[in-house]
């Protein structure tokens, strides 16, 4: 049996999912006149058939051959045909897409730069990381690097002819970051020498691109404990001339990469900074001490661009069951053999897929257009803006990396025996997204934000406002004509209701007992997030709706697309929608029913 490998970039529920969220809206402010929707439609277009033609093709083989240390040049081999496909994807100049005008980048908004993250996730997530990480890179080098900094590395990296990595992790420094020992030590010439071991670096080495630039959390002598002794130094791995051209080669090395159960052809790299003697050469970025500060801007762009891959692999996890179930036949009908998308627990499967699919899609792309106006607007509007962003971050990054796993699991499902074999691609997109919920802060980790950081800003008044619109929404929903709406509606209404109230719990509790906060957080996140994607499907329904009214649809095929969109919410409504009660009730049971007893005592021998 063959199996349809390709990628095709979905560009029409991308061009929905933009209106929906409002990208028009966006771009018509003045900071962005010099863009329009048809420009940007083709540029997606144009580089979801890169994707597809080249970079999808490479994600089976690139997973067979993974990436090894060559210890005789002491880089790292990346598996064939990706060097090739970096360079095409830097020679079209599309890492510059959302980068700023006065750096040669075209401007665009993040939220379209982000659409070119999904579906190079989609198409090659092991290959994607490399520009995924270089994008972080250049955001913080944008926000705190001086302009001496900047004009050094910032233009090689927004075309790609440089890379970027960042570099927190330590063997004794994970979630803890605060424990980390790589140390730094000023020069009379005003850099610094850093000397440590970092470890699972993405893309630490390789050498599709001429240089790397690795931005590296250390700390000076006499620095205060924990994150407040921080600070973040760029280090090149060749260091940079007065005229930029590249110089020698710094003393920071890969030592080994990572055998790991997916993204095989990502080289999860063991660096050693500065093992060759006097350290690594670096330069400060940002304030002494205030490096988590510049780390954060770093991890913010990466916390939305991981939080995406659970929507891209998703996404072709879905492209994949889809055509399976289209085409697999198994069983009868009284008219002949049926096709598997025909029994009802596998349309479930499907449909639960595709709701759970628009919704993750959605909010990246709501999170994202948040971002945009935080930088974009004035005043309060930008303000708040900002707020709904840090707001969104934690509930993308967990909520859609948890449904990138159940997406491609129900995928390998679908697929039936031929899902847990490597054949059909099925699961190697569950072995890779498996990472996704643990990196980039582990999806604990960005539930523990969300309760202690996000419910506090501006005293519970942010996500007050989130909720509020969440019920205005529900008012239009509950005037629709259709009955499905109105349905979804009165449960859309209940859930938020039911979350207003384990919100005021959680807030409540995280102020007076964190145990029981903590035990509740990752309950409490799927529960919140869960009401954000209902709302986001109600406003896709909404839109479908309007549409159909609309002259535009005597297409048939149009027309059932948006019956399909109505579909998907209502489906949301039946399938996902009655988990908040239960999350609900998980996130306010308390600390008990999980620290009882004596850890030793669970021990199962
Ligand atoms: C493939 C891969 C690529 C990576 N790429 C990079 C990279 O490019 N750069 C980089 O710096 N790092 C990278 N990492 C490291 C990654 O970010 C860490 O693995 C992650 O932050 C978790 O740290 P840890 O592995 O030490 O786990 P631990 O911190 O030991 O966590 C173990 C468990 O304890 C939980 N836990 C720990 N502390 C808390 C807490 N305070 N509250 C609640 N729960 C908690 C965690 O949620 C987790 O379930 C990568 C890792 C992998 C596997």
């Amino acid at each position: 049996m063959a199996f349809m490998l390709s990628y095709t970039p979905p560009l029409r529920d991308v061009g929905f999912a933009l209106d929906v969220i409002g990208l028009d809206e966006l771009i018509a402010r003045p900071a962005f006149s010099h863009v329009d929707r048809e420009t940007i439609d083709a540029l997606i277009a144009e580089f979801g058939r890169l994707m597809a033609d080249s970079w999808g093709d490479l994600n089976e083989s690139g997973d067979r051959e993974g990436v090894a240390v060559d210890s005789a040049t002491g880089t790292v081999r990346v598996p064939a045909g990706f060097r090739e496909a970096y360079q095409q994807y830097v020679a079209g100049g599309w890492g510059a897409v959302g980068a700023p005008l006065e750096h040669g980048g075209g401007g665009f908004p993040h939220t379209v730069a982000l659409v070119l993250g999904e579906m190079m996730g989609s198409a090659n997530m092991a290959l994607g990381l490399c520009p995924m990480l270089t994008q972080a890179a250049i955001e913080a080098l944008g926000h705190a690097g001086t302009a001496e900094q900047q004009t050094r590395y910032l233009d090689k990296l927004i075309t790609g002819e440089w890379s970027g990595t960042m570099n927190l992790t330590e063997p004794d420094a994970g979630s803890d970051v605060g424990a980390l020992r790589t140390r730094a030590v000023p020069q009379p010439d005003g850099t610094w020498r850093i000397t440590g071991q970092k470890i699972y670096i993405t893309w630490g080495e390789h050498e599709m691109a001429d240089n790397i630039v690795h931005l590296v959390l250390a700390r000076r002598d006499g620095a205060p404990p924990g994150t407040k002794g921080i600070s973040c130094f760029i280090v090149p791995k060749y260091l940079v001339n007065a005229d930029g051209s590249l110089g020698a080669r710094n003393d920071v090395r890969v030592v080994s990469t990572e055998h790991k159960m997916g993204i095989h052809a990502s080289p999860t790299c063991v660096m050693a900074y500065g093992d060759g003697g006097e350290g690594a050469v670096g330069e400060l970025i940002g304030e002494i001490d205030g490096g988590m500060r510049t780390m954060f801007i770093m991890m913010n762009n990466a916390r939305l661009a991981v939080g995406q891959e659970g929507a891209a692999v998703g996404e072709r996890a879905y492209q994949l069951a889809f055509d399976h179930a289209m085409t697999r036949v198994q069983g009868r009908t009284i008219t002949g053999a049926m096709t598997i998308i025909g029994h009802p627990d596998v349309a479930r499967m499907l449909m639960l897929m595709r709701c759970q699919l628009d919704a993750a899609r959605l909010l990246v792309f709501l999170n994202a257009r948040a971002i945009d106006e935080s930088r974009h607007l004035d005043g309060d509007a930008k303000r708040i803006a900002q707020e709904r962003a840090d707001l969104y971050t934690p509930l993308t990054k967990a909520w859609v990396t948890d449904l990138g796993v159940e997406l491609a699991s129900l995928g390998v499902q679908v697929f039936g025996g031929m899902g847990f074999c490597e054949d059909t691609g099925a699961a190697q997109l569950y072995r890779d997204i498996r990472i996704a919920p643990i990196y980039e802060g582990t999806n604990g980790i960005q539930a523990m934000d969300l309760i202690g950081r996000k419910l506090a800003m501006r005293d519970g008044a942010v996500v007050a406002e989130l909720l509020a619109d969440i019920r205005a929404t529900c008012d239009v929903l509950g005037a629709a004509q259709r009955f499905s709406l109105r349905d979804y509606a009165a449960s859309l209404r209940e859930s938020v209701t039911t979350v207003e109230q384990a919100t005021k719990w959680m807030s409540d509790t995280a102020r007076s007992n964190i145990a029981d906060a903590g035990a509740g957080s990752v309950a409490y996140l799927q529960a919140l997030a869960t009401v954000v994607g209902g709302w986001l499907l109600g406003r896709q329904a909404l839109l479908a709706v309007e549409r159909l009214a609309g002259a535009d649809t005597a297409d048939e095929s149009d027309r059932e697309y948006l019956e399909a969109k109505i579909a998907s919410t209502v489906a949301f409504g039946a399938l996902v929608l009655p988990t908040v009660a239960s999350c609900a009730a998980q996130a306010t049971t308390g600390a008990a029913a999980v620290m009882s007893v004596p850890h030793h005592a669970l021990a199962s021998r």
